[in-house]
């Protein structure tokens, strides 16, 4: 279960609709598996299918972070025209086991949607679970 304020989900869309034909990308920090704020990244791909957070963007605020009660816990991004469901790129590029991955599929009516699941990755293999969203 991944609590997300309905206020944090709608930004996420909105920033959907305005990357595209373009993936929009973004880090998730939290404390737990509770949202409470989004950092938009530009995205550093080629490409409308993929994305990358910007590396300097992550260590910036791991470093900001360090201290507090809050982290860095996951990622947002788009599919500009798919599903919110993890593509197989997603899997390939997938790194730390345990975050949070917001996905907002637009599909063809460009109708946002977004769903949550978490990347693991021990004896059972690399895989992506979902998440019921709370928002409160
Ligand atoms: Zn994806």
């Amino acid at each position: 279960m991944i609590r997300l304020p309905e206020k944090l989900r709608e930004k996420i869309e909105r920033e959907a609709l305005a990357a595209l034909p373009q993936e929009c990308c973004g880090l998730l920090v939290g404390a737990d598996l509770a949202v409470t704020r989004l950092v938009p990244s530009p995205n550093l791909a080629n490409g409308n299918d993929r994305f990358e957070i910007d590396p300097g963007l992550h260590i910036g605020w791991q470093r900001k972070l360090r201290d507090g009660k809050e982290q860095v816990i996951g990622l947002y991004h788009s599919h500009p025209t798919g599903e919110a469901a993890p593509s197989d790129r997603d899997l390939e590029d997938a790194a730390y086991p345990g975050w949070i991955w917001l996905i907002t599929g637009l599909g063809e009516k460009k109708k946002p949607l977004t769903r949550a699941y978490r990347f693991f990755d021990d004896v059972a293999g690399r895989r992506f679970e979902q998440q019921q969203i709370v928002s409160e």
